[in-house]
């Protein structure tokens, strides 16, 4: 009797102990879902907000699978919101700039709006000059996925999936798509996870489009903060920034960032690549061994008036280093800001642009029965 006595009062005292418990004073990990909005449909999108033990909140919609925003501490502690996008869904389906949206069904661009897959040519719309960008008219960025939670012992995770009918877009196949995002409960660090199935051959090239602002997304432009690409080659461009096929040696060239350097150091430079892109625009090519797709760290970017720091971690071949050159201040973003010429940076992780029309890149062509996979990690620190 007494030994039961003793279980229950050991039992309740632990229960108690349990419950009164000082609250863990740090956040825990979690997803939090709330309504974001209409697009012009009608149709409504979701927000989903990822938050952990660290200090860092994600925000991330189920139009698009945009991240909306990534809130990060600085040297001080103080959270900004380091990423440019809207307030809503709406102002997302106008936009023209991909703010933080998944962009497929093939990121950057195709030229001519063609190319030929199994002996037939595939004819695309072409929203970009003579050129198709990022997926045509209505990308995946402008269709609504469909989001659920999912269970992870890494931290807080939502699962997005699209499914892109055959022919849509001018692309052959039923691509089935899908992204996870995580937030590591105790890192900063957002993984996203990208596969893909399909029911043809097709070409597939996924990326994210978050343009950064490590100083905060309000903050005018990112010409004083520090990047480095991992690269000693980039795929040079003709005037409407297709690759012309040659992988250049970035050495004695504004487009060397093998070193830490300040991104507008060389930007406004007579190099006729420059030009064509209105500043940097081009697809690097990533030192890793050829064939191989670990995951590396592609590039690291850094502000020293914050002292945050952003490395970006694929398993692709090449990364997109983007300077916001066609930003002009006529895009009014979250809170208002309209945002100024070169105000952010993309690091789009990427197969090359034009892929399907150049034998000599790594291939984008998704057979059926085969699983695209690609992984990108955006890791956040201060220093
Ligand atoms: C392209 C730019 C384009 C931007 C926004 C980038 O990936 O390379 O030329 O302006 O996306 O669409």
């Amino acid at each position: 009797m007494s030994v039961l006595r003793f279980g229950i009062a050991v039992f309740l005292g632990l229960t108690l102990m349990t419950i009164k418990a000082p609250a863990n004073p740090e956040t825990p990990a979690k997803v939090e879902v709330q309504p974001f909005g209409a697009i012009g449909s009608g149709q409504k999108a979701d927000l989903y907000t990822l938050t952990n033990r660290k200090g860092m909140v994600v925000s991330i919609t189920n139009f698009g699978a945009t991240i909306v925003s990534i809130k990060v501490p600085d040297r001080a502690g103080k959270v900004d919101d380091v990423t440019l996008g809207f307030d809503t869904p709406k102002e997302y389906e106008d936009g023209k700039s991909y703010f933080g949206a998944t962009v497929g069904r093939y990121g950057n661009r195709i030229a001519n709006g063609e190319f030929v897959l199994d002996g037939k040519t595939y004819t695309l719309p072409k929203n970009d000059g003579p050129n198709t960008l990022h997926g045509g008219t209505i990308g995946f960025n402008k269709r609504i996925w469909t989001a659920k939670e999912v269970p992870s012992k890494e931290g807080a995770a939502v699962q997005f999936t699209y499914v892109s009918p055959d022919g849509e877009e001018g692309f052959p196949g039923t691509l089935t798509a899908t992204v996870v995002f995580t937030l590591y409960k105790d890192k900063n660090e957002l993984k996203i996870d990208y596969s893909a199935s399909t029911d043809k051959p097709t070409v597939v090239n996924l990326t994210n489009h978050s343009y950064f602002d490590l100083a905060g997304q309000n903050h005018g432009n990112i010409l004083d903060e520090i990047m480095q690409i991992n690269a000693t080659r980039f795929t040079p461009v003709s005037a409407t920034l297709i690759p012309t096929g040659e992988l250049r040696e970035v050495k004695d060239t504004p487009f060397d960032f093998t070193h830490p350097t300040v991104i507008g150091a060389r930007i406004d430079g007579s190099d006729e690549q420059l030009k064509f892109g209105h500043g940097y625009d081009h697809n690097w090519v990533l030192d890793r061994k050829a064939g191989s797709s670990n995951l590396i760290v592609a590039a690291i970017a850094h502000d020293p008036n914050s002292g945050r720091v952003l490395e970006v971690l694929t398993t692709e071949p090449g990364v997109q280093f983007y300077t916001g050159n066609f930003l002009d201040g006529t895009a009014k973003g979250k809170g208002g800001y309209a945002y100024p010429h070169r105000s952010a940076f993309c690091l789009e992780t990427q197969h090359f642009p034009d892929s399907p029309n150049h034998p000599n890149f790594p291939s984008t062509t998704l057979l059926p029965g085969k699983e695209y996979s690609s992984t990108t990690i955006f890791r956040f620190s201060v220093k």
